[in-house]
Parts: structure tokens; C-alpha cells; sequence
């Protein structure tokens, strides 16, 4: 390389490290303090989710995945806020704590299958994307879901599969799952997504109307085949649509 050559280098290195460019480093700082402030928030929970901190290697991910790629252009400096955002047709991002704490609550691990109603941004399904092998998501809107599986293409997410369709009767295809997220909310817990659970599956869905307290609830599995609910957190989602 010439002198010429590295000078011009080190000058558009220079220009990139200054500018808002994705993919330069200046998003690190912001997703660590976004980082902290997740953990804020779970301290602040502590007595409804039961623990101090979020399993390290859901943390792991949170720190890894560029949330700013899933966020509309003109909310790019807020693409690291602690809050859920629009993203069009209606719908939002969801809270960077409320993602870390639906992935923790699953108890990931790298072998398992998961399901996904709502693919939305596919951040949630990029963040599952690290813990697991295999995401399987589904959004009912076409046009967002078509963008975003051109998103996590083009980021290389090359384990999550994309679907479009009413997801209240889930995937039969793929399943049983090892768990299953739900990321709209919704009146009562679809009974095909409870079939579709393995035994020894966990399930996390926010339970509720627009008009009452929407719970963040936990179905859990057992392994003979029975199933226990309970509620974590209130929370606020979009409503669960299409035609049940
Ligand atoms: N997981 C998303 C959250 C998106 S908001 C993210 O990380 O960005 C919830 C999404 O659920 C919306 O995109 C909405 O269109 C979708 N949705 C609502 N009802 C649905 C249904 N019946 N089947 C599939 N997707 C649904």
C-alpha cells in the first residue's frame, strides 16, 4: 500500500469513527448504557421476577445484537433508549428490559427450537438467535413482515425462519417447540400453542385486553404433560390480532 493510500485510509477511518455511520463502534457505548439501564430496571423489579440479575449469556446477546439495525432511520439516536418504539403499521419495538426479561424467562439453551407470534423489527427473534439454534417466527403483517425477514437476511441471522401468517395456530410444521414467545397481547393463551409445547416446555405470553391489566404470563410444561400458569409482571403490549 502507498503512502498515499494509507493517508487517504486512515482519513476515512477517521471520518467514520466521528460520523453516526451504523456499524461503526460509537453504537458500544450506547448498548452498554443501555446495558446498565436494563439492569436498573431489573433491580427495580426484583420482588415480581423473583432475581437480581439476568442470566449472563442473555446479557451477552443484549450487548452483541445492534438494536439500531431494527429501528426506523428517523429514530436512530433513540435506538438504545430503555423503551419500546414505533416501528410502523401500528406497531412497536419492544423495551430493551421487557425483551431481556421474556428471553430470560425461556431459560434459552443452544439446542433448542423456538417459536416466535410477532416477529415485528425481529429484534426479539435476533436476540433468541444467539441463545438457540433455531427461531421460528411468524408476523400477520405482510409488508412488515417481508421487510424484516430482508433485514435479518441481509444481517445474517441465518438460523431464524421466517413465516407470514395468523399465528394463533402457531406452526405445526416445526413443532413441538422447547418454548414459545408471544409478543402481542392477548385475552387468553391460544390452545394450539399449548399443544404445540414440548413436554418440559416454557411458554411466555402477555395475557390481557387493551382494557384490563395485561400480565406477562409463564406456561410451563411438565414433563407428564401438565400445565401451570403464573403471572410475572403487568405489562402494556399491542393487541394480538387476526381472526380467533
Ligand atoms: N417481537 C417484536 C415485537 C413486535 S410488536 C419485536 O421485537 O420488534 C408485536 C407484533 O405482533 C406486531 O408486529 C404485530 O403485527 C404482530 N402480531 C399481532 N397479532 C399477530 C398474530 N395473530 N399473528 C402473528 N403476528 C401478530
Amino acid at each position: 500500500m502507498s503512502a498515499k493510500h494509507l493517508i487517504v485510509g486512515i482519513f476515512a477511518l477517521l471520518v467514520c469513527m466521528h460520523s453516526g455511520i451504523p456499524g461503526a463502534d460509537n453504537y458500544r457505548v450506547q448498548r452498554m448504557n443501555m446495558i446498565s439501564d436494563i439492569q436498573d430496571d431489573v433491580r427495580r423489579t426484583e420482588r415480581f421476577i423473583n432475581k437480581k440479575s439476568f442470566n449472563a449469556a442473555v446479557m451477552q446477546a443484549m450487548e452483541k445484537v445492534p438494536r439500531h439495525e431494527f429501528v426506523p432511520t428517523e429514530l436512530l439516536s433513540r435506538a438504545y433508549e430503555n423503551r419500546p418504539l414505533p416501528i410502523g403499521f401500528g406497531q412497536t419495538i419492544s423495551q430493551p428490559y421487557i425483551v431481556g426479561l421474556m428471553t430470560d424467562l425461556l431459560h434459552p439453551r443452544a439446542d433448542q427450537s423456538v417459536l416466535e407470534i410477532g416477529t415485528g423489527s425481529g429484534y426479539q427473534a435476533a436476540i433468541l438467535s444467539q441463545l438457540v439454534a433455531r427461531v421460528y417466527s411468524i408476523e400477520i403483517i405482510e409488508q412488515l413482515g417481508n421487510a424484516t425477514t430482508k433485514l435479518l437476511s441481509r444481517l445474517g441471522y441465518d438460523n431464524i425462519k421466517t413465516h407470514i401468517a395468523d399465528g394463533y395456530n402457531g406452526w405445526p410444521e416445526h413443532a413441538p417447540y422447547d418454548s414459545i414467545i408471544v409478543t402481542a397481547a392477548i385475552s387468553h393463551i391460544p390452545p394450539p400453542l399449548v399443544q404445540q409445547l414440548k413436554k418440559g416446555g416454557r411458554m411466555v405470553i402477555p395475557v390481557g385486553t387493551r382494557f384490563q391489566t395485561q400480565y406477562l404470563t409463564m406456561v410451563e410444561k411438565d414433563l407428564q404433560g401438565k400445565v401451570t400458569t403464573r403471572q410475572v409482571l403487568p405489562v402494556i403490549f399491542v393487541p394480538f390480532t387476526g381472526g380467533h
